[in-house]
């Protein structure tokens, strides 16, 4: 999982990219990086560390030029070394190209095998260095854009929501099922293309609209336009960035995160309704559930753990001993909230069911009477191979157990996850157009050994590579 941005603004792009960057740090606390390009030269800074750690005011005056891109990294595929850092620069022939992408590809080893027999060297175990590749070995021939990611498209199998910036233009592409996000924002003197529209908030722009499943946007000083590369006859939005991935506050694909969630926990109460003193969320990702939940059930929303705001993924601590006390201090329970209390406990999800089971000990601890577990969620059974970090089955906790297994283990008083069909109906866009590939082992791209739902994609522009007339294209509308 990563965060991508993109800006081309004629005030310059250093700053705004470092505050979108920011704006979108949740979404990868590996590393950060920019490119921008001025006259003939492409600045790069990059380095692993957070958004605050790797940027000063003297790297990003370094950074110039009115067109760039941002990457914030979780790593997914690749290891956490510094050449993975993006965004990756590919030189030739008086062209520049960088290039930054969330999600992941699923036939990366067949694609580069495919590309080393060619000749091909590559420098990183990234698959964003594939796209890059396939790209700049298209743009040698063609010279365009446009047929460079028509190319590429037809190669990739997987999710993948990219920002490239060619020179002193802006390209965003987004996978035909547009499994990972990606949004437009209006700037005072440009364009922003983003994971989430926080990075648009942040810079005080305005949201246009998400950029569509199959779409490249292209944006440089004269404005935005963007032609459709490929349609399929489905969405596969990303469930877990509903659960779990998004801030609260991003509008994603047309509904606002936090609306999600809080329909989810007005379900969650009506799947099993409870008597109970007080309503408690996991923070932070459990408050918009819980909000759902207290209204729904008219059990006062009381906050029984308070997350430490300063602790950062620095804090690292040698010994088992140590790294229990630091749970401690990192989320401390309001004990007078808790006492004697029945509880409902609000969580966006159990993945191995760790952080469930202390928690819940330490809900108990401090002195509640029951503590009933509710999750947003359904029980999460099957990897994750487009994009978000999960373990593999042996490690997931409710894969092949019954709840009443996965309620013991965490030792809470009574355990409900969401059902599907109320979390599809939360979301609003139907099961078709989501990928629920953890929830039920079926996932909308060909993986082997795995499930998957069938998706027809047809490219738009056929197999007119240099022929852009073909091109459904079109200035946008602000
Ligand atoms: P656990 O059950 O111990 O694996 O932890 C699950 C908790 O971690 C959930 O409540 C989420 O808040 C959070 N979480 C879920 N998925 C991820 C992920 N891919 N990366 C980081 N944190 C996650």
């Amino acid at each position: 999982m990563c965060g991508i941005v993109g800006i081309v603004d004629a005030g310059g792009v250093s700053f705004p990219l470092y505050y979108a960057l920011y704006a979108l740090q949740h979404r990868g606390q590996e590393s950060a990086g920019i490119s921008t390009f001025e006259g003939t030269t492409l600045y790069t800074h990059k380095a692993q560390g957070l958004v605050a750690e790797v940027f000063n005011s003297q790297t990003l005056q370094d950074l110039r030029g009115n067109a760039g891109i941002g990457h914030v990294r979780y790593p997914t595929t690749g290891s956490k070394v510094p050449e993975n850092v993006q965004p990756f620069n590919f030189r030739y022939r008086g062209l520049d190209l960088s290039i930054a992408h969330n999600g992941n590809l699923v036939n990366t080893v067949e694609l580069r095998e495919e590309y080393e027999r060619r000749g091909q060297i590559f420098c990183t175990t990234t698959d964003t260095e594939i796209i890059g590749n396939i790209i700049a070995d298209a743009l040698r021939t063609s010279k365009s854009m446009e047929d460079a990611v028509l190319l590429c498209m037809r190669r990739l199998r997987g999710s993948y929501a990219t920002v490239a910036l060619l020179n002193n233009t802006v390209y965003a592409f987004r996978d035909p099922l547009g499994i990972k996000p990606l949004c437009i924002g209006k700037l005072d003197n440009g364009y922003i293309v983003a994971s989430e529209s926080v990075a648009i908030d942040a810079l005080d722009g305005t949201f246009v609209r998400d950029v569509r499943p199959g779409e490249l946007v292209r944006i440089d000083e004269s404005g935005l336009t963007s032609v459709q590369v490929a349609t399929a006859n489905r969405r596969a939005y990303c469930i877990f960035e509903y659960i779990y991935f998004a801030r609260a506050d991003s509008v994603m694909d047309g509904t606002l995160v936090y609306d999600v969630r809080r329909r989810i926990g007005q379900k969650l109460y009506d799947a099993r309704p409870i008597e109970a003193d007080a309503v408690c969320p996991v923070p932070d990702s459990g408050i918009a559930y819980a909000a759902g939940y207290a209204k729904q059930s008219g059990i006062p929303f009381l906050e029984g753990l308070m997350k430490n705001r300063y602790m950062g993924r620095t804090f690292i601590m040698p010994t088992q001993q140590q790294r229990e006390r630091a749970v401690r201090i990192k989320l401390n329970t309001v004990r007078g909230n808790l006492k004697d209390k029945r509880v409902v406990l609000i969580d966006d999800s159990i993945v191995r069911g760790t952080t469930s089971r202390r928690i819940v000990n330490m809900i108990r601890d401090a002195g509640a009477e029951e503590i009933h577990l509710r999750v947003g969620s359904p029980p999460i059974i099957a990897p994750c191979y487009l994009g978000v970090d999960m373990p593999t089955r042996t490690e997931l906790i409710a894969s092949g157990k019954e709840v009443e297994a996965v309620r013991r283990s965490v030792g809470a008083t009574s355990l409900t996850y969401i059902p599907l069909e109320d979390l599809v109906e939360a979301i609003g866009c139907g099961e078709r157009n989501l990928c629920t590939g953890c929830l039920t082992g079926c996932y909308p791209v060909e993986i082997n050994g795995e499930k998957s739902c069938h998706c027809v994609v047809d490219y738009v522009a056929g197999t007119h590579q240099s022929d852009l007339s073909t091109f459904r294209a079109g200035k946008e509308e602000t």
